[in-house]
């Protein structure tokens, strides 16, 4: 869901608790930006995190941007304005920082857009000392930051909270040369300069190889940086401008123990790591006194080793929770009813296949049974509404597997009204499988775009002969797209630097691109690849991952 309505700098800030105003007299000054809109920024966690961190440093006044709502980039264009920050209003121009934070590929082409309205030159190699230097970290670039290579002069690889620190004090002892602050700054655990690298192809325009630039003192391999104390984790601020509104956020964990083939958690976020109980109930504390319901967030909530405790000392307190998916496996008689007493309406489970072939091809690890024996358990406890996420175009499926998608829901349907139980909604969410850097499954090219509507369509044929069941799905373009950024190289810059002239325009940018898109995003992989980012060093062993590939396409398929 997206805001609708474009709300002027003021009244956002109007309407937040907890906006830091800073002096800026002698601290660096960094806006932190975004590149979606307050609505969909401010509703991420990791954003609002990294805002209070940077602002509890005393050297540094950090300020929020994001891109401007639709109806305000119109205003913005007709009047010729800068882009400016939240809290000061200062063009972004004005910030010797400008730190983007990138959860998602598909937002890549806003960080040109925020660019080009904030009066900043595209390329890095455009820019002067006089311009703002530009960093982005988050999760989609912590896999893959070759296809903004040429637009961002530093990136933070993996959790760089702390990196952040030590960036600090080289940046102010470069002063303003970049060209200094750079040999410097790559020399910093988990911090890749893009520009001290250079990548050669063959003939058939494979990634041949990819080094530091000689003389320099980039390293071969830059290592991911996680944090070993997961302390501040909760919402920074409380506004009304956000998906969770009513929620104040913690999170309980970060990364997964389980190893689904498809899945890049394991990947970025690894090792698996829980944040300590007594800070967790100091913080649902505070949330509680704020007369908020309490929102869980992490990957792998159902392994949590307190989760039932914690849930059951909010619920105590008068409070609720809310949680947004669980695995079906971890769904037990005491969870289901400490949902139920939080007034949790719809539960969310990712089968992500119909079959258990194709869950066992995928490394799920989930039977019918134990979705079924989930679903009657939160049936018995009034909770009768459910979400399930499926992923279409994984390897080795066939027709039978969307089918089973179908019979699945059916079967889970008739597990709901067992006893003569009402029912309620069954929403099947149906995303194309879009591979992903330092996963088993990164060989493996998208499915066909017509083959994925035709699936889709064949979907909600069946769905609508169901009762009370519907299908979401994301549009297949979109996860072609979304490959094309996580699979691609430092060339990919040219073909966003074209949806850029052509106001988003992707399909005339992809049709007037002199480099063939279908190249990243439809070949499958040889075993020798050589991986734009395999100069990231995310502690996996690439053989291993080949091995784990071939056994999913062969002994499962
Ligand atoms: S899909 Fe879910 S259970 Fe599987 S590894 Fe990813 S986060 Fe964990």
């Amino acid at each position: 869901m997206t805001q609708r309505i474009a709300i002027s700098r003021r009244d956002l800030l109007a309407q937040e608790q907890g906006t830091i105003i800073k002096e800026w007299g002698g601290k660096i000054p960094i806006c932190l930006v975004f590149p979606n809109t307050y609505y969909v920024g401010m509703s991420n966690l990791g954003f609002q995190v990294l805002y209070r961190i940077l602002n509890s440093l005393p050297e540094v006044v950090c300020e929020r941007a994001f891109l401007p709502h639709a109806l305000n980039r119109r205003e913005h264009t007709m009047n010729n304005q800068h882009l400016v920050s939240l809290e000061s209003g200062r063009p972004l121009a004005h910030f010797q920082i400008v730190a983007f934070s990138i959860p998602f590929e598909n937002d890549y082409p806003n960080l040109l857009t925020i660019l080009q309205r904030a009066r900043i030159p595209l390329k890095s190699l455009e820019r002067n000392s006089r311009d703002p230097l530009i960093v982005a970290g988050g999760a989609a670039v912590s896999l893959n930051p070759e296809p903004l290579a040429s637009f961002v002069d530093l990136f933070f690889i993996g959790e760089g909270e702390e990196a952040v620190i030590d960036f600090l004090r080289v940046f102010q002892e470069a002063g303003n040369n970049k060209t200094a602050l750079l040999i410097e700054a790559c020399r910093l655990a988990g911090v890749y300069c893009p520009s001290l690298y250079e990548a050669s192809y063959n003939e058939e325009g494979r990634l041949r190889e990819f080094q530091p630039l000689k003389n320099s003192a980039a390293p071969q391999q830059v290592k991911r940086q996680w944090l070993k104390d997961l302390v501040t984790s909760g919402s920074a601020i409380l506004t009304q401008g956000t998906e969770f509104k009513e929620m104040f956020l913690m999170e309980l964990s970060r990364g997964c123990p389980r190893k689904c083939r498809f899945c890049a958690v394991r990947t970025i976020y690894s090792p698996f790591r829980n944040r300590r109980m007594d800070n967790l109930l100091q913080e649902s504390d505070l949330g509680l006194a704020q007369g908020k319901r309490i929102g869980l967030v992490g990957s792998a909530l159902g392994d949590y080793p307190g989760f039932n405790d914690l849930c059951r000392h909010i619920i105590n307190k008068g409070g609720t929770v809310s949680v947004s998916s669980l695995r079906a496996d971890a769904i037990t008689e005491e969870r289901a009813e400490l949902l139920a007493a939080s007034r949790q309406r719809t539960v969310t489970m990712a089968p992500e296949a119909g079959t258990e072939r194709l869950r066992a091809v995928v490394a799920k690890g989930l039977t019918d049974e134990e979705i079924f024996d989930a679903v009657e358990r939160l049936a018995r406890h009034g909770i009768r509404n459910l979400k399930l996420y499926f992923i279409i175009g994984l390897p080795t499926e066939t027709g039978e597997d969307i089918e089973g998608i179908i019979t699945l829901a059916k079967r889970i349907r008739h597990h709901m009204a067992k006893g003569g139980r009402r029912i309620g909604d069954i929403t099947l969410s149906i995303a194309p499988f879009v591979p992903k850097a330092w996963t088993p499954f990164q060989w493996h090219p998208f499915a066909d775009v017509k083959d994925l509507k035709k699936k889709i369509a064949a979907l909600k044929k069946g769905a609508a002969k169901i009762p009370r069941c519907r299908v979401l799905h994301d549009l297949p373009k979109w996860g072609y797209v979304q490959t094309l950024l996580s699979m691609g190289d430092r060339r990919v810059a040219e073909i966003l630097l074209r949806v850029q002239e052509t106001n988003g325009d992707w399909a005339a940018a992809l049709r007037n691109s002199y480099i063939n898109p279908d190249f990243w995003v439809y070949r499958e992989k040889k075993e020798d690849e050589v991986f734009p980012w395999a100069f990231i060093d995310h502690g996996m062993n690439k053989d291993n991952l080949w091995k784990e590939y071939q056994k999913a396409v062969k002994c499962h398929g």
